[in-house]
C-alpha cells in the first residue's frame, strides 16, 4: 500500500502572483522522508475564470494554477520521487438543478485533468455535490448523466468519493451504484463512510464487510477503489462535522489498516488528518508495517447518543 498526504493547496489569488516552488519541493521531500509516495494536491477551493471578483475572494476562493505552472510542479515531483493527485473543487455539483452549475461543474473536472495531466499526476478525485432537499435516487440519472459526459473526455483517472455528510450526494451504495453503471472507479473515505454512518466502522467486522460488498458488487476492491482517504472524524446526526487527527475519534483507524494489509489489499491510502504532519503520517507508516501501535479511542459520543438518552 502505498503512503500518501492531502497535500499542498495550489490555488493562487490573482493570475500574476507565483506559486511557492520552494514550499512545495519541501512539502514533497517531508513526505517522502516520512515514507510517503503520494501528494494529493489540494483545488478545492479553485474557481473557474481568469481573475477573481471581490465576492469569489471575500469567500475565500482562489485561481486554478496555469498548466506551465503544473508542469514544474510534475518536474519536481520527479526529482524528489513522488506521485500526484488532486483534488477537485468543492464548487462542483452535478446535482444542481441549475444547468450553468452542472456545466461549470464538468469544467472544473476538466480544469484538474488538464492540471494533472501537465503533472503527470496518478489521478484526480471528486464529491459529486449536493442533495438540495432531493433524494440520492431521485439526483441519480442527472449525475449520471453530467459525470457521463466528463469520463468520456478525461486525460487522468478520475475517481469519485463517499459523502461524509448526509445533505451531500455520495453514500457509499450511491458511489458503487455509479461504479456499476459507469464504470468510474471509487475513493472511499474512510472516516466520512464512519462519520455517515453516525459511527459505523468501530470493529475489524465492519471494514470486512465494506471490502465484502464492494468485491461482491464490482469485483476485487483494490482495482476499483484505488485511492482511500482516512483521517478522524467528529459527526453528528447529519453525518460529518469535521476531520480530526487519527487518535481524536471513535472512528477504528487502525481496524482499518488491519484488515486492508491482511487482506492484502494494495492501492493508495492518503491521510487526510489535520495532524497528518505532526505525528499521524508516521502513526500509519507504522501501522501498515505491522509495528506496534498504541491506539487511543476517544469517545467521541454522537448527537444521537445524546438524543437517545434525551439530554
Ligand atoms: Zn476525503
Amino acid at each position: 500500500m502505498k503512503l500518501g498526504v492531502s497535500g499542498f493547496n495550489v490555488g493562487k489569488r490573482s493570475r500574476i502572483e507565483p506559486l511557492d516552488y520552494l514550499a512545495i519541493r519541501s512539502e514533497f521531500e517531508t513526505l517522502k522522508s516520512i515514507g510517503g509516495l503520494v501528494d494529493e494536491l489540494i483545488f478545492t477551493e479553485c474557481a473557474l475564470g481568469e481573475e477573481l471578483t471581490e465576492e469569489m475572494a471575500k469567500k475565500g476562493l482562489l485561481l486554478y494554477p496555469t498548466i506551465s505552472e503544473m508542469k514544474r510542479i510534475g518536474q519536481i515531483a520527479k526529482e524528489v520521487g513522488v506521485e500526484i493527485g488532486g483534488h477537485a473543487s468543492f464548487l462542483v455539483n452535478f446535482a444542481s438543478p441549475n444547468i450553468k452549475k452542472r456545466s461549470a461543474s464538468r469544467g472544473h473536472l476538466t480544469a484538474l485533468c488538464k492540471r494533472l495531466a501537465a503533472a503527470k499526476g496518478v489521478y484526480g478525485v471528486t464529491h459529486l455535490g449536493f442533495l438540495g432537499g432531493y433524494k440520492e435516487e431521485e439526483v441519480k440519472a442527472i449525475v449520471e448523466d453530467e459525470l457521463g459526459k466528463i469520463l468520456n473526455s478525461t486525460e487522468v483517472q478520475l475517481l469519485v468519493e463517499n459523502s461524509g455528510k448526509r445533505k451531500a450526494v455520495g453514500s457509499l451504495q450511491f458511489v458503487v451504484d455509479l461504479a456499476e453503471d459507469l464504470g468510474v472507479k471509487i475513493c472511499l473515505d474512510w472516516a466520512h463512510l464512519h462519520a455517515y454512518t453516525r459511527g459505523g466502522i468501530r470493529s475489524e467486522g465492519d471494514v470486512v464487510k465494506v471490502v465484502d460488498l464492494i468485491e461482491s458488487r464490482l469485483g476485487r476492491f483494490d482495482e476499483w477503489v484505488p485511492v482511500m482517504h482516512i483521517s478522524g472524524i467528529k459527526y453528528g446526526a447529519s453525518g460529518e462535522i469535521e476531520h480530526l487527527g487519527l487518535q481524536e475519534s471513535d472512528f477504528n483507524w487502525y481496524a482499518v489498516i488491519k484488515v486492508l494489509t491482511e487482506s492484502g489489499i494494495n492501492g493508495i491510502l492518503i491521510c487526510e488528518s489535520p495532524k497528518r504532519w505532526n505525528g499521524d503520517l508516521e502513526l500509519l507508516k507504522k501501522a501498515i508495517l505491522g509495528e506496534e501501535v498504541k491506539v487511543r479511542k476517544t469517545a467521541q459520543r454522537s448527537i444521537m447518543d445524546w438524543i437517545k438518552e434525551g439530554k
